[in-house]
């Protein structure tokens, strides 16, 4: 499992995969990365310090994933990254937190005073019944400006069997209108039984590459686009 990353293309940072606790939620249909969790703290903590020491800084910015929310992190690696950005000037961190986290934000923020904090969040689909009812999501707000209020970046889901045409094309209008930045993640079959559309990974193919020259949106065609994971 490659755990540490340097994304040069877009909105360049380094990116890092640490381990964390189980996801609180950890019942989305889709999602198998959960099976990264641990709760061995003492392993995690040191695992992660292996992986925060390759942190060189090159440009200020920093993506720290951990196949759950960054409050799922031990405190102790929170402690590290830290004291990691504090010695090589890294200004902008960015951390994933599940929405229903979105009234404890602050305390990261305050944790990381001084640094600039984005926080990217798995909403996957603006529809309604698509992300609760099947890939069980348990999101639930009123309008796409409610997310915005809480959440710079989104992340959503292309491909799924049970999606359709439409609501790809509202989900990049959404995505464009309202949020800061967006990642598009195309579906790639994993160990959950959530099936792959091929003819909506076309259509979204022949429709919305273009997507992939604007600064702020990162497509994924395959999920290790980032260089980590496996
Ligand atoms: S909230 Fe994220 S990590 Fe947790 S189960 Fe859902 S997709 Fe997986």
């Amino acid at each position: 499992m490659n755990r540490y990353s340097v994304i040069v293309d877009k909105n360049p940072r380094e990116i890092i995969l640490l381990r964390s606790h189980p996801c609180k939620w950890g019942r989305c249909f889709f999602c198998d990365y959960i099976n990264d969790n641990s709760v061995n703290e003492e392993e995690m903590i040191s695992t992660n310090k292996e992986i925060i020491k390759k942190i060189d800084g090159r440009f200020n910015s920093l993506e720290v994933i951990n196949s759950a929310s960054v409050f799922e992190l031990p405190k102790q690696s929170l402690i590290d990254i830290r004291e990691k950005c504090i010695e090589k000037g890294i200004t902008t961190l960015y951390f994933e937190a599940y929405y229903n986290y979105r009234y404890k934000l602050g305390e990261i923020r305050d944790f990381f005073q001084g640094i600039n904090i984005e926080f990217k969040c798995g909403i996957e689909s603006f529809d309604h019944e698509f992300r609760n009812s099947y890939l069980n999501k348990n999101i639930i707000f009123e309008t796409p400006q409610e997310v915005a209020q809480f959440f710079d970046n989104i992340c959503l889901l292309v491909g799924i069997e049970g999606q359709n045409e439409k609501m790809i094309d509202r989900d990049m209008e959404i995505a464009q209108k309202y949020f800061k930045k967006a990642c598009i993640n195309i579906f790639v079959e994993n160990t959950t039984p959530v099936k792959r559309d091929e003819k909506l990974v076309k259509y979204f193919k022949d429709n919305y590459s273009h997507l992939e020259n604007m600064p702020n949106i990162e497509i994924l065609w395959n999920n290790t686009d980032f260089g980590v994971g496996n």
